[in-house]
């Protein structure tokens, strides 16, 4: 079992437990790098003023710790990006392909939290 993976997720506490199950589950990993920020996904799909930071804790994990997976997850009912469900599941596309681009050898997924709080893999 390799020991790290990373998600690059909404801080929303809604939705923390949840997302670290499912993703240590998938990935297969000991330990679950977690980079948070309010509406993460605008800021992974797109640049905005928190993107560099945000990359640059992601390149620290992958840099570091050998994290091999990245998870890119956004929720319903986000209050840090309000926008309608359909935008934050574009999103969750664009910041999948951003991801491959930036990280080739990485595994990248995409996970939508839904008005249930159900977990869905994102497939592209
Ligand atoms: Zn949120």
């Amino acid at each position: 079992m390799r020991e790290f993976g990373t998600v690059l997720t909404c801080m929303d506490g809604r939705i923390q437990r949840k997302v670290s199950d499912y993703l240590l589950t998938v990935f297969g990993v000991r330990n679950l790098d977690t980079i948070t920020a309010a509406g993460m996904i605008r800021h992974v799909a797109a640049d905005t003023d928190r993107t560099a930071m945000v990359l640059g804790d992601l390149d620290v994990s992958v840099a570091h710790h050998d994290s091999q997976d990245i998870a890119v997850v956004a929720h319903h009912d986000c209050a840090g990006n309000p926008t309608s469900d359909k935008v934050q599941r574009d999103q969750i596309l664009e910041a999948m392909t951003r991801m491959r681009h930036r990280y080739p050898d990485s595994e990248v997924v995409g996970l939508w939290i839904d008005r249930n709080w159900t977990v869905e893999r994102i497939r592209s």
